[in-house]
């Protein structure tokens, strides 16, 4: 394409993006193509020859209506309320495009400078923004910050990190390392216990311990404590601890500063024992002086990543990393082969991001979170958080209003976890299919979209089958939630 066409065509596709925007509300939110569908409408083969400019664009447009848009699960939609959001917001769309059309690769300093300082500038910001700790910024000694792609990297770094750290604390590099999270983290915890050769597969038990939790859903502190203990008896490394603050299933917070003193308490935290805090979801709302609390106990924490991705505003990828311990991660991901080495890096005056994460090239992903930052500023951010908790307060008291269910945790945030009720004899597997024909109603109506989870038994109270009601889309507002209830509890057979 040459520079004119390329503005012609980038005309319209901003055009078609922003009419899409528009339309958002009038398509079904959940994707009603059969498995298949998408693919028995695309050629067998590559195209032979390419288009002649810009004319032959017509069927990229065609097929992006007719295809594409039939195949799309709509994340934008604001009566998207599955999983966690994915937020996208037009300032960072127009930092998408703009991180392609300069099309830089940022994995040294000298490749381009304002790739690196601009993403070391904004991740300072967002950490006085959300109230992290001095010692995770740039302008520390041994803290820093850096964007991962997500959150399950963040996790994968953080370990190795860790290990790196044990390492040099004397632990011997075959020794039996042993990872810890609650039940209720993430599975990429597992997955990166399983990358870094911690863990022998993904039954391995041993060698990452998922802790119990109270009824809560966080985890118990007693419980990390003696399972430290055991398996140092038994002659194995704790070298990592993973707590979530947010958790996928319920939203649910491990006891940080609790988690903290028990490594301190051990032998773990002297040996060089890290903590991960992965609040990939929850971190976001950190931007509000009112959920801080959420950061209790931070003076033991090694690291602590979450993602702008998904509730603040800024399109996928995006996690923000942050460590107060640099070194260990350099030390862990460093490898410099002789074509890379330039005198800026031989300064020591710069950063060169490659090594703080597993790949080497990196895009420029800096740009659409300053232009977040900027377009919405801190108060703008603060605005969004607090509507979405407030749209969650709604829900839980329309929830709890009705006899016919009930609220199955406390809110988080904006994450409420309910069910209908069982019925008066009901045994508990029934009281799961209702729940679940509900949900199925509710999405096959194409209105709304959200999604569920099993909810472990706990102390007593059985395994339950709860949708998740999830409010974070960028676009969503009071008339969206309420109308969600309204289909909810107008469709309970
Ligand atoms: N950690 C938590 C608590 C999450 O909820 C999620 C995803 O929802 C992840 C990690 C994984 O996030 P990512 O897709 O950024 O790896």
């Amino acid at each position: 394409l040459s520079p004119e066409e390329f503005r012609k065509l980038g005309h319209r596709m901003v055009d078609w993006i922003a009419d899409y925007q528009a339309r958002l509300e009038s398509f079904p939110v959940r994707s009603q193509v059969a498995p298949g569908g998408v693919a028995s409408k695309l050629p067998e083969h590559p195209p032979e020859e390419g288009l002649a400019g810009e004319a032959g664009w017509e069927g990229i447009f065609k097929d992006l209506e007719d295809i594409i848009l039939p195949g799309l699960t709509h994340w934008q939609s604001p009566s998207f309320f599955a999983y966690f959001p994915a937020n996208a917001s037009g300032p960072a769309v127009l930092g998408e495009l703009l991180s392609a059309g300069l099309g830089v690769q940022g994995m040294l300093w000298s490749t381009s400078p304002a790739a690196t300082e601009l993403e070391t500038r904004v991740l300072d910001w967002l950490a006085e923004l959300t109230g992290l700790p001095e010692d995770f910024r740039s302008t520390s000694a041994t803290g820093g910050s850096v964007i991962q792609g997500t959150a399950s990297e963040a996790t994968l770094v953080a370990m190795v990190a860790a290990r790196e750290r044990a390492r040099r604390h004397g632990a011997p590099a075959d020794s039996e390392w042993v990872a810890y999270a609650s039940t209720q983290a993430h599975s990429s915890v597992l997955k990166a216990a399983m990358l870094c050769g911690v863990a022998h597969g993904a039954e391995d038990t041993t060698h990452v311990r998922l802790i119990e939790t109270s009824a809560r859903y966080g985890m118990r502190p007693e419980l990390l404590e003696r399972t430290i203990r055991e398996d140092l008896d038994a002659g194995r490394v704790p070298f990592f601890v993973c707590a979530t603050v947010g958790s996928t299933s319920s939203g649910a917070a491990d006891p940080v500063r609790a988690v903290g003193e028990v490594m301190a308490r051990t032998p773990m935290r002297a040996s060089g024992g890290w903590l991960h805090v992965d609040a990939a979801w929850a971190g976001a709302a950190l931007v509000c002086p009112e959920h801080r609390d959420l950061l209790d106990g931070m003076s033991g924490v090694d690291s602590l990543a979450f993602n702008p991705h998904k509730w603040l505003l800024t399109n996928f990828d995006c996690n923000a990393f942050y460590t107060r311990d640099r070194k260990a991660l350099l030390d862990a991901l460093s490898v410099t082969p002789e074509y890379l080495r330039n005198a800026a890096s031989a300064s020591g005056a710069v950063i060169d991001y490659r090594d703080w994460q597993v790949p080497l090239g990196r895009r420029f992903r800096a740009l659409k979170l300053w232009f977040v930052l900027r377009h919405y500023g801190a108060k703008g951010l603060r605005a969004h958080i607090r509507e979405h908790v407030r749209l969650g307060e709604r829900f839980e008291s329309w929830v709890s209003e009705d006899e016919r269910f009930e609220v199955a945790v406390p809110r988080s945030l904006s994450l409420v976890c309910f069910r209908l009720k069982p019925l008066p004899g009901e045994p508990p597997q029934a009281t799961d299919a209702r729940n679940r024909e509900l949900l199925e109603r509710v999405n096959a109506s194409g209105k709304m979209f959200l999604s569920h989870t099993v909810l472990h038994a706990v102390e007593g109270a059985p395994a339950r089958y709860v949708l998740r009601m999830a409010i974070g889309a960028s676009m969503t507002q009071e008339r969206h939630v309420r109308a969600a209830w309204e289909l909810l509890a107008s469709s309970v057979g």
